[in-house]
């Protein structure tokens, strides 16, 4: 008896729910004509942004490549004059890419970013790998402000060890000593 209870009382809620929505206005959007506004944290299509100063800021550390889960982002590190390291190419197979914002996550530049450009089907398998001229935009993305160089504690033009934004002189480690 309690069994044939509790089924009513389960198809009740059923029902109940069904009958509710009987009468709600349809919410129809009709994509691809509308597209719905996604979160700027949406995970999808990746960039490489450039800072505020207009530099490239990927220093080709391959940070992004060793933590990417599927191995899909290669590249070749170079450096110019000065010492500033870049990506010579820099390159990302969309095909393998599960949008996992782990390469973002890892990136010490904010160079890498997810975006949520989700509209990315294709039919030839190949175009899905995207060189640095496909990825390279110029703009800052979601990051704004930040210029790696400016907090990077390393001796560049834009400053001294010591110099950067909340950061403070090198310290004479043997001082530190017992
Ligand atoms: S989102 Fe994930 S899978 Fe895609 S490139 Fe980044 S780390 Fe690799
Ligand atoms: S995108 Fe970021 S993590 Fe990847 S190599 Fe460039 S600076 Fe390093």
């Amino acid at each position: 008896m309690k069994d044939a209870i509790e089924a009513v009382k389960a198809l009740a809620i059923g029902f109940a729910t069904t009958f509710k929505h009987l009468f709600r206005k349809p919410i129809t959007e009709e994509y691809p004509e509308y597209k719905r506004p996604l979160p700027a944290r949406s995970r999808a299509r990746i960039i490489l942004t450039r800072d505020p100063d207009g530099a490239e800021r990927c220093v080709a550390c391959y940070l992004c490549s060793a933590v990417c889960p599927v191995s899909c982002i290669s590249m070749q590190s170079a450096e110019k004059e000065g010492g500033r390291r870049y990506a010579q190419w820099f390159r990302i197979n969309f095909a393998r890419c599960i949008y996992c914002g782990f390469c973002e996550e890892a990136c010490p530049t904010s160079a890498i970013q997810l975006t949520p450009q989700f509209e990315n089907c294709k039919n030839d398998i190949l175009s899905f790998v995207y060189e640095k001229k496909d990825l390279l935009v110029d703009h800052q993305g979601k990051d704004k402000e930040y210029n790696f160089y400016k907090y990077a504690g390393v001796a560049t033009d834009v400053g001294q060890k010591g110099e950067h934004i909340k950061e403070e002189r090198p310290v004479n480690i043997k001082s530190n000593l017992p």
